[in-house]
């Protein structure tokens, strides 16, 4: 059985136009372009129309020069791949990549109602009803990006969309990082009136509880028409934001009093975190069943096929073994991207859709059902959470407080003669003196004093090796089986250097996470001394 011809002819990029400015027409064969909707630091935005669906569609246009002047082209496309999976009712939906010579091109859903920022300036101070509404959609859409290890990082009124019934739309994941596991994302970024303290302070930091803050200043925003953090010196803006010196109008009900200066809480580690947040009163007020149940996973993981959507693509030219199939492969071919654009128009014209549901308040229906909430896959509520909470556990977790925490870590390496400088509270850099791994006896490496005891920091030379491969095997070899000793240091020629930072930051409540970040050195020296420090630490 052979395949009928494609509805849009050969393959875009079989004859590629290359060359400075090739048109945005051959590579866009599958749109109409319409006019500008905004204009963005890397090019345009402008509304489409989907030839074959009629459907309408925005597409940002995005710069390759640009994007390659700020560094940026290999954080925008492993980005911009991890966000056409994601499908949550309150983040824009990213359907299809077109890659051109000069400009990336991002197919993504369009919505018509514009800048949540521009809401706000027109009607000034919301109600406190409209603001939590928002305020839900937002920190429901942050936590989905949580759960799959996004961080948004530049979350601002002018980065919220609005549709046509005033739902929220995240969009605009340029300066958002995806959160790797025991790494701190070491990029100040972001508007400075939305970014937390330790955002432009500059220190490495871990990733959620940046999005926090910037959620926090949204609320106020929205509660008050006005920013809490606001000065046209810059300097003084960022001695606010580090200081938390902002004022709470009396107008504000007790429990957005109560949850704002949480969200604003200087010290990262002590702010409230998403999942406290959804336990906060103020928060569960209202709060519609399907913001209550947690979103289903990424479209990479859902393998469910809509047979009436599929009906409808293979009317429009498609084979219908083609279609399923590439649904469930999760392959982007014109037929997955027809499928998903008729998902979606379906989805919000539907009556039964989610939008309907958000008649029905989370609490009515715990009445309703007191055993518990069942999600779509049939587990309950207090099921899905557990799984997100896991998902969380990155690096070493311990029990706080976090000072007791940090003292024993500073007894540690002091007994192992690490140098350290604080850079923060729960934020250390640290410099290890070790001998050489080849001039070691087998499965034993030396760990010598820093060159300035205790607080080194500097001193010593700083030029290290590169490893070799036996090294490493060597290394690997005696992992867990470190030699300290602060005795006989042998010639600097054969030492090694070896930076990393240690940094505690907040799980949840009452839980800690203890970070070793490698800044330089050989990996698995590192390793190595990563696992004698952790240990020797009393639990
Ligand atoms: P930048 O990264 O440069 O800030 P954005 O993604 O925020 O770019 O887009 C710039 C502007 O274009 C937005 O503030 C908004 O007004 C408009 N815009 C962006 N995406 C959409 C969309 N999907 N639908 C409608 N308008 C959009
Ligand atoms: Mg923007």
């Amino acid at each position: 059985m052979t395949s009928p011809p494609s509805p849009y002819g050969s393959d875009q990029q079989s004859s590629a136009p290359t060359g400075p400015g090739a048109g945005a027409d051959f590579f866009l064969a599958n749109y109409r372009l319409g006019k500008t909707l905004g204009i963005g630091s890397f090019g345009k935005v402008k509304v489409a129309e989907h030839v074959l669906t009629g459907h309408q569609v925005a597409i940002k246009i995005l710069n390759r020069r640009k994007i390659r002047q700020m560094e940026m082209e290999e954080k925008v496309l492993r980005e911009i791949k991890i966000l056409r999976l994601f499908l949550h009712p309150h983040i824009i939906r990213l359907y299809e990549i077109i890659d051109s010579p000069t400009d990336i091109f991002v197919v993504m859903e369009y919505v018509t109602a514009g800048e949540l920022f521009d809401y706000i300036v027109e009607k000034g101070r919301l109600r406190e009803d409209e603001a939590r509404k928002f305020f839900q959609q937002i920190i429901s859409g942050v936590e989905y990006c949580h759960r799959n290890m996004v961080v948004h990082r530049d979350l601002k009124p002018e980065n919220l969309l609005l549709d046509n019934h005033s739902n929220v739309k995240i969009a605009d994941f340029g300066l958002s990082n995806v959160m790797r596991d025991g790494h701190f994302l070491k990029t100040s970024c972001g508007s400075p009136n939305y970014a937390a303290p330790e955002v432009i302070s500059g220190r490495l930091y871990a990733g959620p509880e940046v999005d926090v803050w910037s959620c926090g200043v949204i609320l106020y925003a929205l509660l008050c028409g006005s920013l809490p953090f606001d000065d046209e010196n810059i300097p003084n803006l960022f001695k606010k934001i580090k200081g938390g010196i902002y004022n709470l109008p009396s107008h504000l009900s007790p429990g957005a009093r109560d949850l704002i200066p949480r969200m604003l809480l200087v010290d990262p580690l002590k702010r409230i975190t998403i999942p406290e947040i959804r336990q906060h009163p103020w928060f569960r007020l209202h709060l519609p069943r399907y913001l209550a149940v947690m979103q289903a996973d990424t479209v990479a993981t859902s393998t469910h096929v809509d047979d009436d959507v599929v009906d409808e693509v293979v009317r429009l030219g498609f084979l219908r073994s083609e279609v399923a199939e590439s649904v469930k492969a999760r392959t982007q071919n014109k037929a997955t991207i027809a499928y998903y654009l008729v998902v979606d128009f379906k989805r919000k014209n539907n009556s039964n859709a989610y939008l309907r549901e958000e008649m029905v308040e989370a609490n009515d229906v715990m009445l309703q059902h007191p055993s518990g909430m069942m999600g779509q896959s049939g587990t309950n509520l207090q099921q899905q959470r557990m799984v997100v909470e896991k998902r969380w556990r990155l690096g070493l977790t311990c029990r706080g407080p976090p000072p007791h925490l940090i003292h024993e870590v500073l007894r540690v390496l002091q007994r192992l003669h690490v140098g350290w400088k604080k850079m923060g509270p729960y934020c250390l850099k640290c410099r290890a003196v070790l001998g050489h791994r080849s001039t070691c006896s087998p499965n034993r490496c030396r760990l010598m004093p820093a060159s300035a005891p205790s607080r080194a920091g500097s001193g010593g030379s700083d030029d290290m090796e590169p490893g070799t491969p036996q090294k490493m095997a060597q290394a690997k070899d005696s992992m867990g089986d470190l030699q300290l000793s602060d005795a006989s240091a042998p010639p600097a020629q054969q030492q090694q250097i070896l930076k990393f930072a240690v940094q505690i930051y907040k799980l949840r409540d009452g839980e800690y996470c203890l970070d070793f970040q490698r800044l330089s050195g050989d990996l698995f020296l590192f390793m190595d001394l990563c696992g004698v420090l952790l240990s020797n630490l009393r639990p």
